[in-house]
Parts: structure tokens; sequence; C-alpha cells
């Protein structure tokens, strides 16, 4: 596998371009914008794009949303 042109951190989602590569896995990474530097919690943009596919799989229904109306509130009950 070749090297990425950067890989994700998985503790703030940013792209990190500040790594070293090493035959098919992240060797050394170093995050800037939240200082983590475990290779084990970041991940390869193609790994990370899949899963957020899968994510928004779950949008479909937005027009279901149903507006139930205020009738429950004009009562003036005091
Ligand atoms: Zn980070």
């Amino acid at each position: 596998m070749a090297r990425p042109d950067y890989i994700i951190c998985l503790e703030c989602e940013t792209e990190v371009k500040d790594f070293s590569w090493r035959i098919g896995q992240i060797h050394r990474a170093k995050c800037e914008a939240c200082g983590n530097d475990d290779p084990d919690t970041f991940s390869l943009p193609e790994d990370f794009e899949a899963a957020v596919d899968e994510a928004q799989d779950e949008d479909e229904d937005e027009d279901e949303y149903q507006d139930y109306g205020d009738d429950d509130e004009d009562e003036g009950d005091e």
C-alpha cells in the first residue's frame, strides 16, 4: 500500500500531513490540532470516508419529520 497524502486524527478528525509511513502502516504521527501522537488513533482517509458514508445513510428519512403543532401549549393553565 502506498503512502497516503494525509491521515485523519481520530481524536479531533483533523487531516494530518506530518507523519511517517512504514510499509503499509502509520509509523509515527503528530496532530498539531490536539497534540495526539499515538499512531493507533489515526486513520487512513479511505478507511475514514468509508465509515462516514455508512453513518450518512441514516439521514434519508428527514422528510418524515412531523410538526405536531402547539395545541397543548395554548390552554392558559394558571
Ligand atoms: Zn487531533
